[in-house]
């Protein structure tokens, strides 16, 4: 019998993209169809046709709902994939929000480029349809392989997926590992006894700052804000990073830490999936279990609005201050934040948080990086406004995270793939997986496929 491959089309050079694919005897899997973003040409690459034949491939699993590992899942459909998808039912929940959204963006920016866009809404429907729900902690089997799901702690629904083979040996795909503790979510469960490790790498050479100074931090920006009556604008992702600091701003109100101070969320993608937030209680960390018990709505407080509508998100603008506007995209590239930092980068009375990863190229990282003038709309806006930055809210382990994550195994791994990480991070974790753990460790060849002794 022929052994196993791992072959990697995506997450390989760069954090987004993620797309492996596993062979046997008898299947091939995927394991997830990220979009990749932030990378020059990225659309013309999504754009692009499969390494392999869509037609062929008999399951997809998806680690969980970011764009970066689900956004190419309708054209996978769309190019004749007939399989089953799987994943945890929160990630197949968070995934119909996000697909319907990017497929919105791909046609109106397919029609201001006159080209066809990579898919529409219907192949996000039809992929949707072959969509199916695995519990974590629920042995699956498959003809030549058993399944296990086990949290991430990456985001709400985020799955380990474990795959056992007849021999009794064992491959891991971690997807993106969380930075626990998690405000919300359990920590990442460890894992021992696994043979090969395709694991995350975006912080691969570096570390967060802890959460207690992040904690204080948000809170003495937030707390100035309201002393000077002025406006705090957050870029925010819609997944994960608003419900967090939604849930921040509630402990941080109901433990009197901060006077009621109004609140804008300004998304109507954000909105809807901090609704299938409010859907869930089991998949909490044990403390927020214990708040929800006791009756307290984690995402909402008094002077919270959310703001759907579009003549709703105008009127913010001439609200009295001090108020706090959280409004997506988070790295300024599209969404309603553009028209907030419009108004409000020009006010010496303003702060602007940045509180995600900003990517080279974008008008998040062109105000990180301190200019004193930005073009928005193809308007000239001098930036005033205070700019801060809190690095820790970050959903991903940092380096010393993920070594510690792999040392749990270390008795049992024969390798580990370091993946999904620009390539210094990657390279420098495999490294230190390396001399730390004496584990063997390499970054793979995009498209290289390599013998797995399962
Ligand atoms: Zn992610």
């Amino acid at each position: 019998m022929s052994k196993p491959t791992l072959s990697c089309f995506g997450g390989v050079g760069y954090v987004t993209g993620a797309n492996f694919l596993l062979e046997t005897e008898t299947s091939k899997s995927l394991i997830d169809c990220g979009l990749l973003q932030g990378v020059e040409n990225s659309d013309g690459i999504n754009a692009d046709k499969f390494d392999y034949d869509p037609a062929t491939i008999d399951f997809l699993f998806i680690t969980h709902a970011h764009i970066d590992h689900i956004g190419r899942v309708p054209k996978l459909v769309k190019d004749g994939f007939k399989g089953v998808i799987y994943s945890t039912k929160e990630t197949k929940e968070l995934s119909r929000l996000m697909l319907e959204d990017m497929a919105r963006i791909n046609e109106s920016n397919a029609q201001e480029r006159g080209v066809e866009p990579i898919y529409t809404n219907i192949h996000a429907e039809q992929a949707l349809n072959l969509w199916q729900a695995i519990p974590y902690h629920e042995s699956k089997k498959f003809a030549d392989f058993s399944l296990d799901l086990f949290d991430a702690g990456h985001i709400l629904g985020s799955a380990m997926y474990k795959f056992t083979f007849p021999s009794g040996k064992s491959m891991l795909f971690t997807g993106d590992l969380g930075n626990s503790p998690s405000p919300l979510l359990r920590d990442t469960e460890k894992i021992v006894g696994v043979d090969y490790i395709l694991m995350d790498s975006v912080y691969g050479d570096r570390n967060h700052e802890d959460h207690s100074e992040r904690d204080r931090r948000f809170k003495e920006i937030v707390n100035e804000v309201i002393a000077k009556k002025g406006t705090l604008l957050i870029p925010v992702f819609s997944l994960e990073r608003t419900q967090v600091l939604l849930f921040e701003l509630d402990n941080l109100l109901e433990s009197k830490q901060i006077a009621p101070v109004s609140v804008f969320l300004d998304s109507p993608l954000a909105i809807r999936i901090t609704a299938v937030y409010e859907r869930t209680d089991s998949e909490y960390n044990k403390d927020v279990q214990k708040e929800l018990s006791g009756g307290d709505d984690i995402f909402r407080f008094p002077k919270l609005r959310m703001t759907g509508k579009v003549r709703d998100s105008m009127q913010i603008a001439n609200e009295n201050g001090p108020k706090i506007i959280l409004a997506g995209s988070g790295m300024s590239t599209a969404g309603r934040i553009l028209g907030h930092e419009a108004n409000f980068l020009p006010d010496p009375n303003a702060t602007l948080l940045l509180v995600g990863y900003q990517a080279p190229g974008t008008l998040g990282r062109v105000i990180e990086e301190g200019a004193k003038q930005v073009t928005i709309k193809g308007q000239n806006i001098p930036v005033r406004a205070r700019i801060e930055k809190i690095d820790g809210f970050s959903a991903h382990k940092g380096s010393d995270g993920l070594v510690d994550f792999v040392a749990d195994t270390k008795d049992s791994v024969k390798k580990v793939f370091v993946t999904m990480g620009e390539p210094r991070s990657s390279i420098f974790l495999a490294q230190r997986l390396k001399d730390e753990l004496d584990v063997d460790a390499l970054v793979p060849e995009r498209g290289k496929r390599y013998e797995l002794d399962l």
